[in-house]
């Protein structure tokens, strides 16, 4: 089962998508931790990417489709985390799919308002190398600033800083909340609450995949 986790920044997509991983076999596949790597190894990929994440800005589709493309493994199940973000995308990533036969059996919308997003990504740290998040304020690391599982020193996004944020919120609006509507054309879209600890959201994630 491949399945799309749709919602703005900072309502835990990433969040979810771990306990997806660890307990239910998905295969995470996040755009967004995928070019925070190629930024900390300073690919070309990452350069170019930086340029616009810095700003909160999307980064090209057609950066993000060949990077895609070069991801997917047939018959994987997929969780498809951050991606797609436009609507060109989607249309790329269907088109990717036919090509490996492969398809997307459900489309998870997570919802939360601004106000809590804001605080949400104000409080989040991450760790760049395990991919994991944290967030100092319903989920902290058991050791002050470090990751859990390897250590690292946890950092704050570039892209967590307030004007990023209202960035990030805005090209959503305008470019991402479009898809809602493209995937409930074409498979249905499942609507989750995403305000509640993150067992209760995860529970509510699990009906809507039955
Ligand atoms: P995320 O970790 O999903 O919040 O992504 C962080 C940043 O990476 C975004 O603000 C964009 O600059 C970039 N990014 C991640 N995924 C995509 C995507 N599918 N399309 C365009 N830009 C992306």
């Amino acid at each position: 089962m491949n399945i799309i986790l749709l919602g703005a920044p900072g309502v835990g997509k990433g969040t979810q998508a771990q306990l997806l991983v660890e307990r239910d076999g998905f295969v995470q596949l996040s755009t967004g931790d995928i070019l925070r790597s190629e930024v900390q190894k300073g690919t070309p990929l990452g350069i170019k990417a930086k340029f616009f994440m810095d700003k909160g800005e999307l980064v090209p589709d057609d950066v993000i489709l060949e990077m895609v493309a070069s991801k997917i493994i047939i018959g994987e199940s997929y969780l498809f985390d951050g991606f797609p973000r436009t609507i060109p995308q989607a249309e790329g990533l269907d088109r990717l799919l036919v090509e490996k036969a492969m398809r997307i059996d459900r489309v998870i919308s997570l919802e939360l308002n601004n106000e809590e997003i804001i605080r949400r990504l104000s409080a989040r740290r991450v760790a760049i190398n395990s991919g994991r998040v944290y967030n100092l304020i319903f989920n902290p690391p058991k050791v002050d600033g470090k990751c859990d599982i390897t250590g690292e020193t946890l950092i704050q996004r570039s892209d967590d800083m307030p004007e990023a944020i209202q960035v990030r919120l805005k090209e959503y609006e305008r470019k991402t909340a479009p898809l809602f509507d493209y995937y409930q054309s074409k498979v249905g879209v499942k609507v989750v609450d995403a305000l509640g600890d993150i067992e209760t959201v995860y529970s509510r994630i699990k009906a809507a995949l039955l």
